[in-house]
């Protein structure tokens, strides 16, 4: 059998484990270091705008910190995009709260602007303002920001930017990651850069991240010994995988262009396939770093989703389909839910096809034949 030829798998650019051994010498084994501070600079360097990052084990702990320092309490509403991976949501219900879902527009396929609106003005229509509005950027691709923090703006609702998938991709020149009044990153195995496990949170001010770094670590009060005001959690960053963070700071830029290299070849392989679809930007304005590549199979094309799968699947190449939107899931099934249901067309339609920056020519020849096969 082949090897198998994934989606999107760790990609080492070879410097991680002089940090992680400096560690190690040093005896920084613990969820606190030079690499946790390294990394954060290197951060912050890369994403410029003045902002200050706090490291975290994860990009579902971060949007979870950041719904806690915005107040979001049991029974709050939270708006939230419904075409997204459950760690965008899952913290809403983490604190008690009830998430409201937005579907997505066709050409990022991130939330509708007009439906974000549609559902704030219902909601204070029910007596309910919305504590927050959660809005993601899938799979690299940058949603309508300047719109979305418009009407955000306009109803002065907070915004929580999940750019987990997004990192290094930019909206109008500027780094997704940037926009939120929190903002967050992840550095999950599978993404663009990883830390094994890990996230960011993306302050404004030096007083978020401080708040950040509180909540993170117990929400220990300034006292000899461990007084505690507020409940917090464990969600600081480790200096072992912070090291790991720093070398792969090294070759995010280049590992993003290869990443572009596997959207162009399969924009060029499927470019005479009628019905097929390649996902792509829909103008100068949006820069995605195509963490995943995806196509939509319509109607027309000359073979199933079921098909294009199984055909994948017998050469050993993962494919999988675009995330099920949240209301559509068993755990949010009573959710309120504003739009038009493309992203359940999305999901019916839609499949990722390796994406990672380390895919060889023998793989990529290896696609092409399994694809002709089916033909
Ligand atoms: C990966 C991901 C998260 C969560 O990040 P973790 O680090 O895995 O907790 C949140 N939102 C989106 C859109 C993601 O893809």
């Amino acid at each position: 059998m082949n090897q198998k030829i994934w989606l999107s798998s760790p990609h080492m650019g070879g410097t991680e484990q002089n940090y992680i051994k400096e560690a190690f010498d040093t005896n920084w084994v613990a969820p606190l270091g030079p690499n946790v501070s390294g990394f954060e600079n290197d951060l912050e360097n890369y994403l410029g705008q003045d902002k200050k990052v706090a490291c975290l084990s994860s990009g579902t702990a971060a949007i979870h910190l950041a719904l806690v320092q915005l107040g979001v309490k049991l029974n709050d509403e939270v708006i939230c995009q419904t075409f997204t991976f459950c760690g965008s949501s899952n913290p809403i219900a983490y604190q008690g709260a009830i998430p409201v879902f937005v579907d997505s527009e066709p050409e990022t396929w991130n939330m509708c602007p007009k439906h974000l609106e549609e559902a704030i003005k219902d909601r204070i229509a029910n007596g309910v303002k919305p504590k927050a509005i959660i809005i993601v950027h899938l799979y690299g691709m940058p949603s309508k920001i300047d719109e979305l923090l418009a009407v955000a703006n306009k109803y002065q609702i907070a915004v929580v930017e999940d750019a987990a998938e997004a990192l290094g991709s930019t909206y109008k020149g500027r780094q997704c990651g940037t926009f939120g009044d929190f903002s967050i990153l992840s550095f999950n195995g599978n993404k663009i850069i990883t830390t094994s496990g890990g996230g960011a949170m993306v302050c404004n001010t030096e007083e978020d991240k401080k708040q950040t770094i509180f909540y993170a670590t117990q929400a220990r009060d300034n006292a000899p010994h461990y007084e505690h005001s507020k409940i917090g959690y464990n969600y600081r960053m480790s200096n072992i995988s912070a090291g790991i963070g720093r070398g792969q700071m090294e070759v995010l830029d280049k590992h993003i262009g290869l990443r572009r290299d596997m959207n162009a070849f399969y924009t060029n392989l499927f470019k005479d396939i009628k019905g097929v679809e390649v996902q792509k930007q829909p103008n100068a304005d949006f820069y995605s770093n195509f963490w995943l590549s995806c196509i939509l199979i319509h109607e027309d094309a000359p073979f199933t989703k079921a098909q294009f799968q199984e055909a994948m699947d017998a050469e050993n190449i993962e494919t999988r389909p675009l995330w099920k939107p949240m209301h559509m899931q068993p755990i949010f099934k009573n959710a309120i839910y504003f739009g038009d249901h493309l992203s359940q067309t999305l999901f019916e339609k839609g499949l990722c096809l390796p994406s990672g920056s380390n895919l060889q020519q023998t793989d990529l020849d290896r696609i092409k034949k399994a694809l002709n096969k089916l033909l």
